[in-house]
């Protein structure tokens, strides 16, 4: 509970306006929402397939200004900058996305310096969308803020365009979606709403993703593990990230790993470590995930093997050679986690992180 409250029903919530149109086929509307904006020139960034952004484009029809094909995941500042000179250009009004948080990140840095608004149609997981983060990456720094103005006025979501989502990127995608809610019931800024709602995302994501990986055209299953992620995204942008994106951000950035695939490993350990400090909240967390009564860190853990998502950090790989996350790393991960760790329910050292990371570079299953 907050300090000061007197209750547990005592709380804010800064709602986002927003409008989210949902369903498949619902692409074909993108020219419409651009016209209730009352823009006339639309940038395009195009972050899916080809295809996709050829479609996208013509759908947009004589309302496309241009066509940025070009992006990169925590978005260089040097690549922001050529995409404004674009933009500029270009003369736009609008910046219409279609892709992942990469291609949304890109217009969320269009949108910081140019206050343009975005029209988003994402195509992954991620749920950037539904968040006023923004990131720009300048040589290994990452600078991270909030501005209203980025996040998307108005968001498609579109399941037909999910089916082609090959599934390494499926599983890691659904799995950073689901830290976002897991860790939404406890980071900074969680309240009663944001709670709810992470807990509905989590079902909808528990239940769809095994269903997904084994059939990855199944419209109904890929439309209920979107609607999760779309959750999950309001969860993030309502609240923060907690020790797991920590966690994950320290390994990604000290050893290159591939950022998305760190989340199946962490998420069930971080539940483990949290979850003698949350058994109100976990016994919900647990019963989401469709064990009432169980261990929901043993839940993901299974969840993520079921998936045939990375379940051990040792199994990870740096995306440089000669950058490698060995057993002697940990001790140093540990240390500065505890130096730089987010407000967590359990208290934080670097022995129990230390012991987290052990059973996360091993891929043991936790117990809580
Ligand atoms: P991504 O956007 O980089 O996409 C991953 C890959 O999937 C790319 O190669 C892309 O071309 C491909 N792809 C996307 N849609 C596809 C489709 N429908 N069919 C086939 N291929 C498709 O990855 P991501 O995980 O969506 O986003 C990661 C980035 O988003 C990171 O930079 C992360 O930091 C950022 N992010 C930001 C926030 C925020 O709130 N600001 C939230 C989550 C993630």
């Amino acid at each position: 509970m907050t300090e000061g409250a007197t209750s547990r029903w005592w709380f804010g919530y800064d709602a986002q306006p927003q409008r989210v149109i949902f369903g498949p086929g619902r692409r074909r509307e993108v020219a419409a929402e651009v016209d209730r904006l009352g823009a006339e020139r639309a940038v395009l960034i195009s972050g899916a397939t080809t295809e996709i952004g050829d479609e996208l484009a013509a759908v947009l029809d004589d309302r496309l200004a241009g066509r940025w094909d070009e992006f990169v995941q925590h978005v260089p500042v040097e690549l922001a900058g050529r995409a404004r000179q674009f933009v500029d250009e270009r003369r736009a009004d609008v910046v219409v996305t279609v892709g992942g948080g990469s291609a949304t990140g890109l217009a969320k840095a269009i949108a910081l310096t140019h206050r343009l608004p975005i029209v988003a149609v994402p195509t992954t997981y991620a749920g950037s969308e539904q968040t006023p983060i923004y990131g720009l990456t300048g040589g290994r720094d990452k600078q991270t803020g909030r501005d209203p103005i980025v996040q998307p006025v108005s968001v498609v979501y579109d399941t037909e365009l999910t089916l082609v989502l090959p599934p390494e990127v499926t599983g890691p995608s659904a799995f950073n979606a689901l830290a976002h809610s897991v860790e939404g019931i406890y980071a900074e800024g969680h309240n009663p709403v944001t709670t709810a709602l992470a807990l509905e995302a989590i079902g909808a994501i528990a239940r769809s993703l095994p269903l997904v990986m084994e059939r990855p055209d199944d419209l109904e299953s890929r439309g209920e593990l979107l609607y999760g992620a779309y959750l999950s995204g309001v969860v993030l942008g309502a609240t923060s990230a907690g020790l797991h994106h920590k966690i994950a951000h320290v390994l990604g950035g000290t050893y290159d790993l591939v950022h998305a695939d760190a989340h199946s490993v962490l998420l069930p350990h971080v539940v483990a470590f949290n979850a003698p400090a949350l058994p109100a909240e976990f016994g919900r967390l647990a019963t989401a995930l469709g064990d009432p009564g169980g261990d929901p860190a043993v839940s993901l853990w299974e969840l993520a093997t079921a998936s045939h998502v990375p379940t051990a950090l040792a199994e990870l790989k740096s995306q440089h050679e000669g950058v490698a996350l060995s057993a002697d790393d940990l001790a140093a991960v540990a240390q500065r986690v505890a130096a730089e760790a987010p407000p967590n329910p359990r208290p934080v050292d670097a022995d129990g992180l230390l012991t987290l990371l052990e059973a996360a570079f091993a891929g043991r299953r936790p117990q809580s």
